[in-house]
């Protein structure tokens, strides 16, 4: 789930990128176009301007009249300066407002303009400088070369366009918090910025990185911080052809992701519920898991072994040397049983209390499970306060001594029993074996084992019989 959701959060990143590309490409066509429109409207003016200055009719005329014919309305608009138009030596041919040659303050892009090299037809655009002798709004000069029918410049027509008109059109963009749009000339003179630095208009900017990457090409983008706030910005850049000015809009990084970053807080959001979710459905299905595990294994120890003692029930006994009795067949191998019975266990419980009775029982039990091999040898509770022990590979005195080690260690827990001889609770064992020619199988041994046990308890209890030789060896 979190990599499926990473790698669609990545491409959803990629996407909010290019829509940032797309949406600010959008806007530099749109300052493109607005652009190329004024200043083409204001170079009809100039133009008009020039072919008219270069025409001897219009030039005999008087010098009100001459105006009107030079200079049409358009250039009136509101941000458009006054015209001037002077000859190749300096000499002041007409202005537009009627100013004398020394009022005119446009001297200096006239003479800009005698050096400038530029193609024929071209429009020559000035640094932001103050017209109207210096007190006037900050305005770049645009100017044209007049040129004769040979190719010789004649003079120069120079108007202005003021700064305003580009801080207007690009203080109508909306371009999200800390963006930023540039309009700055092919040398790097800064035009107009958004958001607006005064101290940076007019200054060059040719040295800045940011300024390198515009001339990369005639339109394309980059991710850099501005040196002047350190803020990180996506540039979308753009040429205007046939024009020495570039464009850029510039929305912050933030913006561009901002809404991506949304989308991020909402993915980990619900990453973390599911996980939760997920977690706790995992956490509860282990519990429910290990308790019917332990109910299953209670079960099952239940099934197979006594409640009281934990010792092996009879169904399980029987299930065992059932196995150990095969297995005995196939590898000739000897195997010995043992019957052992708490003797005069009635009146213990009668003397002692049936609660008594059970704790004796449960103490003979591991009395008797220490004294045997588990897990080769098998102890069962046969029922009530009987006990078998299933002894593999065992021949008789193997089982003798087992059965005397079983009596030793239930007479030595000195668990007081009045009405017994040793005065203690003691134990009767009866043993079988198969080296007991007798024995023909499994129920023949038990039998057996029975026998020797009735045999033990009829000697006086607390002894050990051997169904073999029930007459001859008594052990105790
Ligand atoms: P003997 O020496 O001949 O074996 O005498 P006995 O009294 O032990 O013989 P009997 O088999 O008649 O008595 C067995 C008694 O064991 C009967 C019963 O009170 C007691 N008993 C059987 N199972 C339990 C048990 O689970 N708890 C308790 N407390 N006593 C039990
Ligand atoms: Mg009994
Ligand atoms: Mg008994």
């Amino acid at each position: 789930m979190f990599g499926i959701g990473t790698s669609s959060l990545m491409a959803s990143r990629g996407s909010a990128f290019n829509q940032a590309v797309q949406n600010s490409r959008n806007l530099t066509l749109v300052l493109e176009h607005d652009m190329r429109r004024s200043i083409d409207q204001y170079d009809l003016s100039l133009r008009a301007a020039a072919e008219g200055v270069a025409d001897k009719r219009v030039m005999s005329l008087p010098t009100n009249m001459r105006s009107l014919v030079l200079f049409d309305r358009a250039a009136t608009g509101r941000y458009l300066g006054s015209i001037t138009v002077r000859a190749a030596d300096g000499r002041l041919l007409a202005d537009s407002v009627g100013r004398s040659d020394a009022r005119d303050d446009r001297g200096d892009a006239h003479q800009a303009l005698a050096g400038y090299q530029m193609t024929p037809g071209g429009l020559y655009i000035g640094h932001p400088v103050r017209f109207s002798l210096g007190d006037g709004p900050l305005a770049i000069a645009l100017g044209r070369a007049i040129t004769g029918p040979d190719g010789t410049v004649l003079g120069s027509v120079v108007g202005s366009l003021s700064l305003e008109y580009f801080d207007t059109l690009i203080n109508r963009l909306s371009i999200g918090e800390k963006g930023a749009v540039i309009v700055i000339e092919t040398d790097g003179t800064l035009i107009a910025r958004l958001p607006y630095s005064s101290a940076n208009i007019g200054r060059s900017l040719a040295h800045a990185p940011i300024f390198q990457h515009f001339m990369g090409g005639q339109e394309g983008y980059f991710v850099a911080s501005a040196k002047l706030d350190g803020v990180r910005r996506l540039y979308v850049y753009r040429r205007l052809p046939g024009l020495p000015l570039i464009v850029a809009v510039a929305p912050a990084m933030n913006t561009v992701y901002a809404e991506w970053w949304t989308r991020v807080g909402w993915f980990a959001a619900l990453i973390f519920v599911f996980t939760a979710i997920q977690m706790t459905g995992v956490w509860l299905f282990v519990y429910e898991l290990r308790r019917r595990q332990r109910a299953e294994a209670f079960l099952e120890r239940m099934a197979h072994r006594d409640s009281l003692t934990g010792l092996e029930n009879r169904g399980t006994f029987d299930a065992v040397l059932k196995r150990e009795w095969t297995r005995t067949r196939r590898h000739r191998n000897p195997l010995s049983l043992l019957f052992i019975d708490i003797d005069r266990f009635k009146t213990y419980n009668d003397h002692y209390g049936h609660q008594a009775g059970d704790i004796a029982l449960k103490a003979v039990a591991t009395r008797i499970s220490e004294c045997i091999d588990e897990p080769w040898d098998h102890v069962a509770r046969y029922g009530g306060e009987e006990f078998v022990v299933v002894l593999p590979d065992t021949d008789t005195a193997g089982a003798i001594l087992v059965a005397e080690r079983i009596r030793r260690s239930v007479l030595d827990l000195h668990v007081e029993h009045a009405q017994t001889a040793a005065g203690f609770l003691t134990v009767s064992v009866g043993a079988s074996s198969t080296t007991d020619a007798t024995v023909t199988d499994a129920a023949g041994l038990l039998k057996a084992a029975d026998a020797a046990l009735y045999e033990a308890k009829g000697l006086g209890r607390n002894r050990v019989a051997v169904a073999q030789e029930l007459d001859a060896e008594l052990i105790s």
